[in-house]
């Protein structure tokens, strides 16, 4: 890494969120998606190479906790939420790289639920937490927000639609074949609104070129 970029982020706070959650039915059975969570650890790992100061916010992924950065374990996507609301306010970047549950069970069982043929579920919607942090990021101070859009169609439409509504400066287009891959093939949107391919490579890669994308916005 050149040391011009190391300079710029010696004393960034970079907080990222990483994994996925599980949305608990009973004390056995839980709601999750597909995410090996190495794509946020990546990007921790190597903010933490060019200087910065990092907080991982991790859902349950059997990764070791990445040297030298500061990690969360949570395991529902409401205490990810509250992790991340207490943190965001003093980092200079917040990378949403988790795959946050969209749903919960209205209620779950305090027991193990009993199987008897059919089973209805009612779920709620979770909060969106980078959607929330965009929205309520800090006047003034300059702060990058960071979102991840895995889409399996119209995927550049679909993430710039979501860059929009959830306030953020750069979404992370990708697909589900990168999932549970040590390999990305990512492409970068930002508010200019032109896409940035980053052909496949390894996540550490991957990662150090989004996070040259955010130097510049941090300039
Ligand atoms: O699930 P979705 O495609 O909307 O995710 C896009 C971005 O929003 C990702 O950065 C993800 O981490 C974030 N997200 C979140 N909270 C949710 C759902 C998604 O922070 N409940």
């Amino acid at each position: 890494m050149k040391p011009a970029a190391r300079c710029c982020w010696n004393r960034k706070k970079v907080l990222i969120t990483s994994g996925p959650t599980r949305e608990y039915l009973d004390p056995v059975r839980y709601l999750t998606n597909s995410s090996s969570g190495k794509m946020g650890r990546a990007l921790a790992i190597e903010a933490k190479r060019l200087g910065a100061r990092v907080e991982l916010v991790s859902g349950p992924t059997g990764l070791k906790d990445p040297r030298g950065v500061r990690t969360i374990h949570v395991v529902t996507a409401l205490e990810m939420r509250r992790v991340v609301m207490r943190l965001f306010r003093r980092a200079d970047v917040i990378i949403g790289a988790a795959a946050v549950g969209d749903w919960r069970v209205s209620r779950s069982s305090n027991h193990k639920i009993k199987r008897k043929g059919l089973l209805r579920l009612t779920l709620i919607p979770n909060p969106d937490i980078i959607k929330e942090v965009g929205l309520k990021r800090r006047l003034g101070r300059r702060q990058i927000v960071v979102g991840f859009a895995l889409e399996t169609r119209n995927r550049l439409a679909e993430a710039r639609k979501k860059l929009i509504k959830k306030g953020l400066d750069l979404i992370v287009a990708n697909g589900p074949e990168n999932i549970g891959s040590g390999r990305a093939s990512l492409t970068l949107l930002g508010r200019d609104g032109v896409p940035v391919v980053i052909g496949t490579r390894s996540k550490s890669a991957a990662a150090r070129a989004i996070l040259r994308r955010v130097l510049v916005m941090l300039k």
